[in-house]
């Protein structure tokens, strides 16, 4: 039978790569965005025209009612939820005295609470089924930290402590809980780099160059799979060797 899976913030970058990868792979894909309209759209199309089962739902992620909305139409709509991909972020570079509050809770509303309200909505349906898989996008920044992103590092380190702690409270339901740590990846999110900060990068990366959105898909098409039922708590790293 076809896995149903939701990713949020699946209209471009590593969420669109993920998208194209689980579609491929014959999965009914809920493709969440928020603010990329026309992003979504020209992909939804690309894949249906493809013939592959894909839906799109509109949802600001840090809102729990429209969580709800999103979730409740794709049970609606598929039958059921087997996998969610918590991909939806934000990341901004700003000393950490100069921080405002917004700031603060902007960021850790996008990059954590929404993983709260998402994975609650789900586990409601999963549990009961004794079956299904949920895959964090957390960063090396929450491993190791990056300096004037220290909202954006604060906020992964506690998705792989949610990680963590959430994999031994619903492992009884046989539900796999998992993280993947990117490390540098080409999208929008390196934006605010300039070349040579981009430069340096690289060069602290083993393999001296960044990571492809596809490559993070493909580490969640595994950790999704039947192959992966074993893995649970686990943060695996997609960096190039950046964090060993
Ligand atoms: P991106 O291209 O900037 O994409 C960010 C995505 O998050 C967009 O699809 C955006 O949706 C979505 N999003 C943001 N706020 C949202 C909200 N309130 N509700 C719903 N969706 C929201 O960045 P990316 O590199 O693909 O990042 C994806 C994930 O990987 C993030 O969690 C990021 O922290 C993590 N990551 C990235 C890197 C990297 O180097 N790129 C490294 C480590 C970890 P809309 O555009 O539709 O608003």
């Amino acid at each position: 039978m076809k896995k149903t899976v939701i990713i949020t913030g699946a209209a471009r970058g590593i969420g669109r790569a993920t998208a194209e990868l689980f579609a491929a792979h014959h999965c009914n894909v809920l493709i969440n965005y928020h603010r990329s309209v026309d992003a979504a759209q020209q992909l939804y199309h690309s894949l249906t025209e493809q013939g592959l089962s894909v839906e799109l739902f509109k949802a600001d992620v840090t809102r729990r009612p429209e969580v709800e909305a999103m979730v409740a139409f794709c049970q609606q709509r598929f039958g059921q939820i087997d996998l969610l991909i918590n991909n939806a972020g934000i990341a901004q570079s700003r000393l950490f005295i100069d921080l405002t509050d917004e700031d603060w809770q902007t960021m850790i509303n996008t990059n954590l609470t929404a993983v709260f309200y998402c994975t609650q909505a789900v586990l409601r349906r999963m549990i009961p089924q004794k079956k299904g898989k949920t895959i964090n996008i957390a960063s090396i920044w929450g491993q190791v930290g990056a300096s004037c992103e220290v909202h954006y590092s604060a906020a992964k380190a506690w998705l792989i402590g949610l990680t963590k702690a959430l994999a031994k409270e619903v492992g009884p339901s046989n539900i796999q809980v998992n993280c993947i740590a990117p490390g540098i990846i080409e999208t929008a999110m390196l934006t605010p780099y300039n070349a040579e900060e981009k430069a340096v990068l690289k060069e602290q990366t083993p393999l001296e160059r960044f990571g492809t959105p596809e490559e993070v898909a493909a580490c969640a098409l595994f950790l999704a799979s039947d192959a992966a039922d074993f893995i649970t708590g686990q943060v695996i790293g997609v960096n190039g060797g950046f964090v060993v």
